[in-house]
């Protein structure tokens, strides 16, 4: 097993004045806390965090994540305690140690290309600071030397998820060695064979290869001291996985991968690297196309560095790169994004030039001189401005932060969105309006009655459930105007005696769609029913003239006087002088013949009910204001009565009714016609009456009319009851639409 000196004195190399303290504490703390346990190796399970530890050493890590390496697994995996760690170590190693923990604790379930691009996004989310992001590499790379003792099956598991999500990460890290080393050490798993077949036609040419870049180099180092250029050659080594990448990507055999030989020009400025070009290109013919100068062009990471592929001395293709120290510097350690060209791939070469923290890691490298600092400077919130969090099925779905159970709703599907009921999070049921969180684990109730409200306007994030919510709001104002619209027009048509289908249709529909300004039926419909166009001005376009003034006369015929029996005349109070203020109850219309009761009100004189008047039941408990009245038959005085007529819905019927009414010597004060889509009218009446035979002898004579269906007396509490009886023919749809039109 490593010793421990090993990494407190790689720490000092790089970091003479690290507190290694922090470090030998972790040790003996870690040491305890897997004390007994085992890897399956069979070796004692400290030997994994100590080489963890030893990794991040490798990345020149400050003595806090080297601390938090070794203490990397004991949350997860023994009986240390947060607050332990808390208090031995303070709050930014336990951070780090949770946020390894959380990360290690996400389970991946797709590797669509799309999704992997999405966990990463997540990991880097998750871990808020990119040490955490760095320790679990420094994991998995220890973990991947280790694979041998698993069964197959996490053997993959393992080596898939490193392929396909810490590898690319790495990579866009810009550590070039820890991704061939997650490369390597997972491909060998994933495809044993075509691993091994690249391994042995490798080694078997390698001595040729050591040869030709001998050659190479010495030849090149021999030119650039003849012309006075300093600078040093080295052999550059590929790793299999990336050149297993390159045949399948180009479609091609090992042999014709290119840039199998490759080696490194570094001189110390811009100028010399062109002459080292120049001189390298005049030893031997370079490839047409094969030259790329990064120093002109940046990479958008920074990277810089002049490529070009020559025809060497045997007439095998050597690749050769030439940059300067600095270049060098940045290029080497950890910070040039290569995997963007050789990935191949256009969309995630598109993503990373959106990648501005990348940038500016590269930026602040080269301002800020101690690694501590450095890394500090990036305990920020990565992608900030994002959220990553699981379907059901543990996809990955990224929304902008803030963004809610509806968002994700939309985002999965528009059907989910337009049906969401609630949301379910981590199991639990949470307020629609909650805001997600990394990680979380999002479940949509629906159901097929719920619909987008207006309100959630309020607190969705995303543009697609905004753009989804008003679409789904409108289409369905629409749809409900029109139906009002085209409801309101028939009825008014009916109510003249027409069949709606007969009137809407030919030149003068277009006519009347065309002078209310609209171009189609249903627009105008919708106008009607949002109320900005009047059904009375379409209707006199689509009519003939005749039935409308034939109409207006009958409406004319309306004998419209005051109540007379307001001040309540014609009604005696017992045992009380006649100077009493005596007022008809509005909710009963007693009239003479009717039992009454008078009740004493506060202030406003005596108030007079039928017996059977629901609201004085209701005052029951206070007998001692009620009165005993009778009726004073000696004046003749005209009393208010309402009834309600049904009838055939056939023109002419209310000037019929009002001239029966007429007859009758009872005056009408008011009258109310509706029509509904069964062919009925109901006529609400207002009468004055003498007394009860009076207003008896009127409704037999108005149930002899013909097209006269139904005649009765309100009575303003039964009104309710009473309708709903005479209406129980059926129509209910049409209930919601039917309009009130007084003619008085
Ligand atoms: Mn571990």
């Amino acid at each position: 097993m490593r010793q421990l000196d090993e990494i407190t004195d790689a720490v000092l190399a790089y970091h003479p004045e690290a507190d290694i303290d922090v470090i030998l504490d972790a040790y003996v703390f870690s040491a305890k806390a897997h004390r007994g346990q085992s890897r399956q190796s069979g070796e004692a399970y400290l030997s994994h965090p100590v080489e963890v530890a030893y990794n991040l050493t490798r990345l020149k890590m400050d003595e806090k994540t080297v601390a938090a390496g070794l203490l990397h697994d004991t949350l997860e995996d023994t009986l240390a305690t947060e607050d332990e760690i808390k208090q031995l170590f303070g709050d930014e190693i336990y951070h780090m140690v949770d946020g390894v923990t959380k990360i290690s604790q996400v389970q991946f379930a797709s590797w669509e290309e799309k999704q992997a691009e999405n966990y990463r996004k997540m990991i880097l989310a998750m871990a808020h600071d990119i040490r955490v992001v760095l320790i679990k590499l420094a994991d998995r790379a220890h973990n991947l030397q280790t694979l041998e003792s698993l069964s197959s099956q996490q053997q993959i598991r393992i080596s898939r998820e490193t392929l396909d999500i810490y590898a690319p990460i790495a990579n866009r890290l810009g550590i070039g060695w820890l991704k061939a080393e997650l490369e390597d050490g997972s491909f060998q798993y994933v495809s044993p064979d075509k691993y091994q077949s690249i391994v042995e036609r490798m080694s078997q040419d390698e001595e040729e290869r050591n040869a030709l870049v001998q050659t190479v180099s010495e030849a090149v180092e021999k030119e650039l001291a003849a012309m006075q250029i300093e600078g040093t050659v080295s052999g550059r080594s590929k790793h299999y996985y990336s050149i297993y990448k390159k045949m399948m990507l180009q479609q091609i055999d090992l042999e014709d991968v290119y840039d199998l030989i490759g080696v490194r020009v570094i001189t110390d400025s811009v100028k010399n690297c062109y002459a080292a070009l120049g001189l390298v290109h005049s030893l031997w013919r370079p490839i047409p196309g094969k030259f790329k100068d990064y120093i002109a062009m940046p990479k958008p990471n920074m990277y810089q560095s002049l490529h070009t592929t020559v025809n060497g001395p045997k007439g095998q293709r050597v690749e050769v790169q030439i940059r300067s120290k600095e270049m060098h510097k940045v290029a080497e350690e950890g910070l040039a994004a290569h995997w963007q060209y050789k990935d191949g791939d256009e969309k995630s070469k598109k993503q990373d030039d959106n990648l501005a923290w990348v940038r500016h890691l590269i930026e602040a490298q080269s301002e800020i001189k101690n690694p501590k600092d450095f890394l500090n400077a990036f305990k920020v919130d990565l992608f900030f401005q994002e959220v990553y969090v699981f379907t059901p099925r543990g996809a990955v779905i990224a929304l902008p932060r803030g963004a809610t159970p509806v968002d994700f709703a939309y985002q999965v599907h528009t059907d989910i969105g337009n049906h969401c009921l609630a949301a379910k999070v981590n199991g639990k049921i949470v307020n629609l309006k909650y805001k997600l969180k990394n990680g979380d684990r999002i479940e949509i109730l629906t159901s097929k009655q719920k619909h987008p409200s207006r309100d959630w306007l309020s607190f969705v994030k995303t543009s697609k459930a905004r753009s989804k919510i008003i679409h789904y709001i409108n289409h369905r104002e629409r749809e409900k105007s029109l139906e009002l619209g085209r409801e309101i027009l028939e009825t008014e048509i009916r109510k003249y005696g027409f069949n709606p289908s007969d009137i809407l249709k030919g030149k003068k529909l277009d006519e009347a769609i065309h002078a209310a300004g609209f171009n189609t039926l249903d627009n105008l419909l919708m106008g009607i029913g949002y109320g900005k166009t009047s059904v009375r001005n379409v209707v006199d376009k689509l009519l003939p003239k005749e039935r409308l003034e034939e109409f207006a006369k009958q409406a004319l015929t309306v004998k419209v006087s005051e109540p007379s029996a307001r001040e309540g005349r014609g009604i005696k109070v017992k045992s009380f002088g006649d100077d009493m203020m005596l007022r008809i109850g509005k909710c009963c219309n007693p009239v003479p013949g009717d039992t009454i009761i008078g009740y004493i009100t506060r202030g406003r004189g005596v108030s007079i009910h039928s017996v059977d008047c629901p609201s004085m039941m209701s005052l029951a408990g206070e007998t001692e204001r009620l009165v005993e009245v009778e009726w004073d038959t000696s004046h003749k005085t005209l009393f208010p009565a309402r009834i309600s007529i049904v009838t055939e819905d056939k023109p002419g019927l209310l000037a019929k009714i009002s001239s029966t009414v007429s007859e009758c010597g009872v005056n009408m004060t008011r009258a109310n016609v509706q029509t509904s889509t069964l062919k009925r009218a109901y006529f609400d009446l207002s009468l004055e009456i003498l007394d009860l035979d009076h207003l008896n002898r009127t409704l037999d004579t108005l149930r002899q009319l013909p097209g006269v269906i139904h005649v009765e007396r309100v009575k303003e509490y039964s009104k309710k009851r009473s309708n709903k009886k005479s209406r129980d023919d059926g129509e209910e749809s049409a209930g919601d639409f039917r309009r009130h039109r007084g003619l008085g």
